[in-house]
């Protein structure tokens, strides 16, 4: 059967959930899922805010945000569940998790330190809500469903803020925990992204864990297929906001939608990946307001894919913005050893991530996140050469498996971008993308070309779909 995920916008509205309900319910006709949710869109943001309000000692703050978390699950509830009973009894529940919030706003302030231990606490309570309000609901609209803790089963290590699971553990669990609810007809409602270490203690997975958490119970319970429900219409040849003819994808193969998440498509984590590659598991990414488009299909899976071959050779557009470049120049490089690794040990030393890169004797531009693009980064860096960043550059790369065999697409590429001034250039060795650097303003103009260049005269493709409601 499947694992069906919620994101945020999938679940942050009683008619999100009410949607996201009936999406479910329709499943059920068919076989009994997992419901996997996020919590509601803007919730962990809050928890966050409350948690860093207290640890600055501003308590009061932390105290009405946390009222607001109280106000916003309240208020679905009154719209969602209709029995007065029931109301109430989750209005108990709620104050359990809100009352535990505040409880921990007051012991950070009082401590005066926020760790990531405690962190997780405060996070892991978005996920609890949301979940909880969902699974009464459709308990309540005559559903077989049960809540359940994930973190019976999602067993970590204490990398708090950044869990990993134990997955020997997991795996047992997961057999012998949800398999059996799951083959007793019942539908199970959990948590995305929180988990518990081996001492019982909260943890997440990082900050848009939930589809992580979805695929790797996917995974345990080998199912035959992961839903990622979100408010987009699957993966698009681009942003429709960029490009009003940008189109859905039906099909991609696993190493293209890496890619793309790696390089700025907001719709799925990489991670997300891994888990369901290795056990050959098709995703599908769907867009819970228009449920019945065929939403993206990612898989290698030469049956699933058979039909849907495709001879163009760029299939999406993605774009990475609030993007800084670092350029050191230095003659030192020049027949030189060493250089590189000591340029690198700097970013290492900043826990910088270095994004693209591009080389020549003397010189070396690389790409990382204009935010991270410190004083004191600079100043290390200036150690090694003269150092010159450009800010407020974005990142927009050509994804396609069939630029592996193609030549020519550089040409192509290049000469469609004629009017937009290129600051940088790289290829990645993976050969499937073709990226560049440009500056923030001519994003829009770089993407309309690209897509005129590469996608008009594919629109009648088997593999694109027109998204519903344009
Ligand atoms: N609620 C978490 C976040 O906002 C996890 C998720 O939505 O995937 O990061
Ligand atoms: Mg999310």
């Amino acid at each position: 059967m499947a694992v069906m995920k919620f994101g945020g916008t999938s679940v942050g509205t009683a008619r999100a959930m009410q949607q996201a309900i009936a999406i479910v319910a329709e499943k059920r006709k068919s076989g009994v899922p997992l419901v996997v949710l996020s919590a509601c869109s803007g919730i962990t943001n809050k928890l966050i805010q409350i948690a860093e309000a207290a640890g600055a000692g501003r308590l009061e703050e932390a105290l009405l945000k946390a009222a607001e978390v109280r106000k916003h699950h309240i208020d679905l509830v009154a719209e969602l569940v209709s029995s007065q009973e029931l109301r109430q009894e989750l209005a108990g529940k709620i104050d359990v998790y809100v009352t535990h919030l505040e409880m921990l706003a007051k012991g950070i302030e009082i401590v005066g330190e926020l760790t990531e231990r405690s962190m997780d606490s405060f996070c892991s309570c978005g996920e609890l809500l949301s979940t909880t309000v969902f699974a009464a609901a459709m308990k309540e609209q005559g559903h077989q469903c049960q809540w359940l803790d994930v973190r019976q089963v999602m067993i970590t290590d204490d990398r708090f803020g950044f869990a990993r699971p134990i997955e020997e553990i997991c795996e047992a669990n997961t057999a012998g925990i949800i398999r059996p609810l799951l083959d007793s007809g019942v539908i199970v409602v959990t948590q995305g992204y929180i988990g518990s270490n081996t001492a019982g203690k909260t943890t997440t997975l990082g900050r848009g864990g939930s589809d992580l958490s979805a695929a790797l119970l996917g995974a345990w319970l080998h199912d035959d297929s992961i839903e990622i429900w979100t408010d987009v219409d699957g993966v698009m040849t681009c942003d429709p906001r960029m490009v009003p003819e940008a189109r859905s994808i039906r099909v991609m193969t696993f190493s293209e939608a890496a890619e793309l998440a790696y390089l700025g498509a907001k719709v799925l984590h990489p991670d997300t990946i891994a888990p369901a590659v290795k056990k050959n598991i098709p995703v599908y990414v769907l867009n819970s307001w228009h449920p019945d488009a065929k939403g993206t299909l990612i898989t290698d899976d030469p049956e699933l894919l058979s039909g849907m071959s495709y001879d163009g050779l760029v299939k999406s557009i993605a774009v990475k913005k609030g993007q800084a470049i670092v350029n050191v120049r230095s003659n030192r490089m020049f027949g030189r050893h060493g250089f590189m690794s000591e340029l690198f040990d700097v970013f290492e030393r900043f826990s910088v991530s270095v994004e693209m890169i591009s080389t020549s004797e003397v010189s070396v531009s690389l790409t990382i996140e204009d935010s991270s693009a410190s004083e004191p980064l600079i100043q290390a860096l200036s150690a090694l050469g003269e150092v010159e960043i450009e800010h407020n550059v974005a990142t927009v790369s050509v994804v396609g498996d069939n630029l592996r065999l193609s030549k020519g697409v550089a040409g192509r590429i290049f000469s469609s971008l004629h009017n937009v001034n290129l600051r940088m250039i790289s290829q990645g060795a993976s050969e499937i993308n073709v990226g560049f650097v440009v500056e923030e303003h001519d994003v829009t103009a770089a993407v309309s070309a690209l897509h005129s260049e590469f996608f008009s005269g594919q629109e009648g493709s088997a593999i694109f779909e027109k998204p519903a409601g344009r």
